[in-house]
């Protein structure tokens, strides 16, 4: 089925074996009640699937891992309760202390403190590498490299990432590529391009209304990890904490979901961080209109582009649809659909021209959030970049008068008056 008919029937629910109930029930509970002593101990020994405690699965946050799976075209998702908590597990699923990962260097600020600062109280040391050379990854990769890592549209450069590139590098060493696709969900399918897992922010587009925090790690069941056993000992050793068991084993009669699986069973229980059912139900409701809102919010930021880039008050827009040479070239390549809804332009006036366009807006929301149907405004500068330094900030894409810009779905007349009245 196309994504549209995906994000409203996708996954497990159809309609509530209980009660006929169309929606998703939120099944606010902690705990399910076994059938008998039996029952309970084929669930604990994964010999039967079903729910136990809602730390480690829930009915409606299985409805919306399915549904995002499907839509994504993996085999199988984990919900968890940020975005930041789903990096973290895609890393600590792999790496123990001494190990290491390799990172694109354009990564969303949180994802930087915590490679750069927080993994390495756990020993694990993060390679950050610049994604204008894909063999970039390979040089900084040794045999305790565990994955790779990346944004598919990282800001505030917004150069898409060249996924198949690095992914087909990484296939031929045996290492996988986990991609941050939280800003480009629809428009680009990364397991098309060789991504071996992708994770979301779903507090983003896919919740789409500003309402929730939340995290979804997807499995694409198309990497063998056992082929390369020697590189993922967490997948391919005896677990001491299950009985010994080997998750590239275990999964088996699951189909290819070993990643995943072990995520569930081990990180899952032992460090928390689930999703709430209640915002589970809060994602899928987002996830039926997810569709229909990328169109909007893509061809919105389109004319936003164009409008701007013919503004005397603007020396440069940073949209991929503005993209030109090797960076346009990534944009098409992994693109369809949309060039996405964010997008940066530098004032002439620098920093103290990026403030009073701020100040000035009177229907764009002034916040550090991104992928809401609102359109939203920030000057990095002084807000989500303020701790770096100059040099810093324009290393990372950030010069003073830039500013960022998630156009929402409002009525594209309305957008740019407000853009204008700003300006003027
Ligand atoms: C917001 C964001 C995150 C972190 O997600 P939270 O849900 O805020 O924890 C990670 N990656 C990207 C690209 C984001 O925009």
């Amino acid at each position: 089925m196309k994504p549209e008919t995906i994000a409203l029937h996708g996954g497990s629910h159809r309609a509530d074996p209980s009660t006929g109930s169309v929606a998703v029930p939120i099944h606010q509970t902690t705990s399910f009640q076994f059938q008998d002593t039996g029952h309970a101990a084929r669930l604990f020994a994964l010999q039967e699937l079903g729910n136990i405690y809602t730390r480690i699965m829930n009915p409606t946050c299985d409805a919306l891992e399915t549904r995002l799976a499907a839509l994504e075209g993996g085999v199988a998702g984990l919900a968890v309760g940020s975005g930041q908590a789903a990096t973290t597990f895609c890393v600590l699923n792999l790496c123990e202390a001494g190990d290491n990962i390799v990172s694109s260097t354009d990564l969303y600020g949180g994802t930087w403190n915590l490679f750069a600062n927080t993994l390495k109280q756990f020993g694990i040391e993060v390679r950050f590498v610049d994604p204008a050379d894909p063999e970039n990854f390979a040089k900084a990769s040794d045999d305790r490299t565990r994955c790779w890592y990346a944004e598919t549209l990282p800001n505030p450069k917004l150069q898409v990432f060249p996924i198949a590139e690095v992914a087909t590098l990484g296939r031929n060493l045996g290492i996988p590529l986990i991609m941050d696709n939280t800003a480009a969900p629809i428009i680009c399918k990364p397991f098309q391009h060789g991504a071996a897992v992708v994770m979301h922010s779903t507090t983003k587009w896919i919740g789409g209304h500003g309402t929730s925090i939340g995290g979804m790690v997807i499995d694409g069941g198309n990497f063998d990890w056992a082929q390369h056993g020697d590189r993922f000992p967490t997948l391919n050793r005896p677990d001491p904490s299950y009985h010994g068991a080997v998750w590239t084993e275990a999964a088996k009669p699951l189909g290819p979901v070993a990643y995943i699986l072990r995520m569930r069973t081990c990180l899952l229980r032992d460090i928390g961080a689930p999703m709430s059912p209640f915002n589970a139900f809060m994602f899928l409701q987002g996830l039926e209109t997810l569709p229909l809102r990328m169109e909007r919010h893509c061809s919105n930021a389109l004319r936003v582009a164009a409008f701007l880039s013919g503004h005397d008050q603007v020396t440069s827009v940073i949209h991929p649809s503005v993209a030109t040479g090797e960076a346009k070239r990534r944009a098409d390549a992994h693109l369809a659909g949309g060039y996405g809804s964010l997008l940066g332009f530098e004032l002439k006036g620098g920093k103290e021209a990026g403030q009073r366009f701020i100040e000035k807006l009177k229907l764009f929301y002034h916040v550090a959030n991104i992928g809401d149907a609102r359109s939203l405004a920030i000057h990095p500068a002084t807000t989500t970049h303020s701790q770096l330094n100059e040099e810093e900030q324009a290393a990372s894409g950030v010069t003073p008068g830039y500013v960022r810009l998630s156009i929402g779905i409002e009525h594209i007349d309305d957008i740019l008056a407000d853009l204008e009245q700003a300006l003027a």
